[in-house]
């Protein structure tokens, strides 16, 4: 008989996680005035809020936590990442910074400034930030099948190279910096971008004379998907096709938090050495003196080990396998997903689940409540809330779609784990008839308002 799939890992260390009443769930989400954010991580049992920082490190990366050298000028944790940033990325220039939006403001600080246009595939929303504090623009051209939540094509984060070129043709290139593809595209549901979406990417950028960046926080993840998906590379290793991604780009910014599998980090890598000279200084203005950064010697030697981790094909494939294994049953149950599922989580389209609630009463944040009140698992609301109020005329946005994300950590939950969220997001699926009114926002801040704002029952 054919053997079952089974992880390429076992377990030496557990952490409990606690199973809570629904009365009690009652207690915590009103406290929590109806938003995820504000639970105690202990009155959760299974928290799918996000794969940032929230993976499980390996057995080498630990010991590599025990070897930090904390010198604060020349340690050799510096040098070990620095030669494991090299060999991974093919990228001669380096600084660390302390997660992954550090990186940006760093890179950016040298390279963006007032009235710049960076055009992109679905800008994450710190990347954005980043350009729009410099008042320049993220001009977003991502394909337009990436909003069409059934169609099943293979690489729906890529650019439309078209839009791109139209940016590109419509700008004085001294107002384009650069261009950054955001790798896997998070905001488009963690969709995989081609190997030749990413060559004809760096073509235009040479071609109009500016430059290519990668936003590489999931760069494994979506070296993975080229390998299993696009003709050519089923016979090439994660990391041959890691430095092919890479020797397209000028440089990188990098949330070691996703695929680096550790709890905290970031950094910059860059071809030239000019800009690499210019970012020194904000590095040491912002994060620290460009040997750490704002990391721990330990902490880079677990970066360090962690890429080697993150690049190695079995536990890509335990991690994208899993990630498809919920997918596949919410599809089972007759659960509206988002297709294909992408990397590093499922999202449910709470449009098609609650059908009947109006999208003032924020359905994809309801789904999330009751999904936890069901059975103690939070996911996170990507929809109105999150889409905040338009800046001029304060009236809520309503992005075309409502999803509600459950991210998996990396190395973390079983497969069990996810049998139970899906029986559970199953029981809320048969229930939703009996669900009449969704949440209403009672306070709020002006901007990124969903990490804090106190919600209720209509
Ligand atoms: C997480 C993330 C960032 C920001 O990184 P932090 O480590 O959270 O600061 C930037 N881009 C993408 C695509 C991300 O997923």
């Amino acid at each position: 008989m054919t053997l079952p799939y089974a992880e390429p890992f076992k377990t030496k260390m557990v952490e409990p996680i606690h199973f809570s009443t629904r009365p009690e769930r009652e207690k915590w989400i009103s406290e929590a005035g109806y938003n995820l954010f504000n639970l105690r991580s202990q009155d959760v049992f299974i928290d799918l809020l996000t794969d940032s920082g929230t993976g499980a490190m390996s057995n080498a990366q630990w010991s590599e936590m025990m070897m930090g050298d904390e010198s604060y000028a020349g340690a050799s944790s510096y040098y070990k990442l620095k030669s494991a940033i090299n060999e991974i990325t093919g990228f001669e220039y380096f600084l660390p910074t302390h997660q992954g939006r550090a990186a940006e403001n760093v890179l950016f600080s040298v390279l963006v400034k007032k009235g710049d246009i960076i055009p992109g595939n679905s800008h994450f929303d710190t990347t954005k930030g980043h350009i729009e504090y410099r008042k320049a623009t993220a001009v977003d051209c991502t394909c337009d099948i990436a909003s069409d939540t059934r169609a099943v094509v293979p690489f729906k984060g890529n650019v439309d190279l078209e839009k791109l070129e139209k940016v590109l043709n419509d700008n004085p290139v001294e107002n384009i910096p650069f261009i950054i593809l955001t790798l896997t595209n998070n905001t488009a549901g963690g969709q995989p971008v081609s190997m030749e979406n990413i060559r004809k990417t760096a073509d235009l950028a040479n071609r109009y004379g500016t430059r290519l960046i990668l936003d590489s926080a999931r760069f494994a993840e979506n070296a993975y998907f080229i390998k299993t998906r696009e003709e050519g590379y089923a016979d090439k290793s994660i990391r041959e096709i890691v430095r092919e991604v890479f020797s397209y780009a000028d440089g990188m910014t990098m949330s070691s938090k996703k695929d680096a599998i550790v709890n905290m980090g970031g950094f910059i890598a860059l071809k030239d050495e000019s800009i690499y000279k210019e970012a020194t200084t904000f590095n040491i203005i912002f994060e620290g003196f460009i040997t750490y950064g704002g990391m721990t010697g330990r902490d880079m030697n677990a970066l360090a080990q962690g890429l080697y981790d993150g690049t190695d094909f079995h536990y890509l494939e335990s991690r994208i396998r899993q990630v498809g294994y919920l997918g596949s049953k919410l599809r089972e149950y007759g659960i509206p997903i988002q297709e294909p599922v992408g990397g590093h989580a499922v999202f449910v389209n709470a449009l098609e689940f609650y059908p009947h609630i109006n999208r003032e009463e924020f359905p994809a944040q309801l789904l999330a409540v009751e999904l936890y009140l069901e059975a103690g698992i939070r996911g996170i609301e990507i929809g109105a809330i999150m889409a905040d109020r338009d800046p001029v005329t304060r009236k809520n946005r309503f992005p075309s779609l409502e999803l509600v994300r459950l991210a998996i950590p990396r190395r973390v939950y079983s497969d069990n784990h996810m049998d139970y969220v899906a029986a559970a997001l199953r029981n809320v699926y048969e229930k939703r008839d009996n669900i009449k009114r969704g949440i209403k926002i009672v306070e709020e801040a002006p901007i990124l308002r969903h990490f804090t704002a106190i919600l209720d029952r209509v």
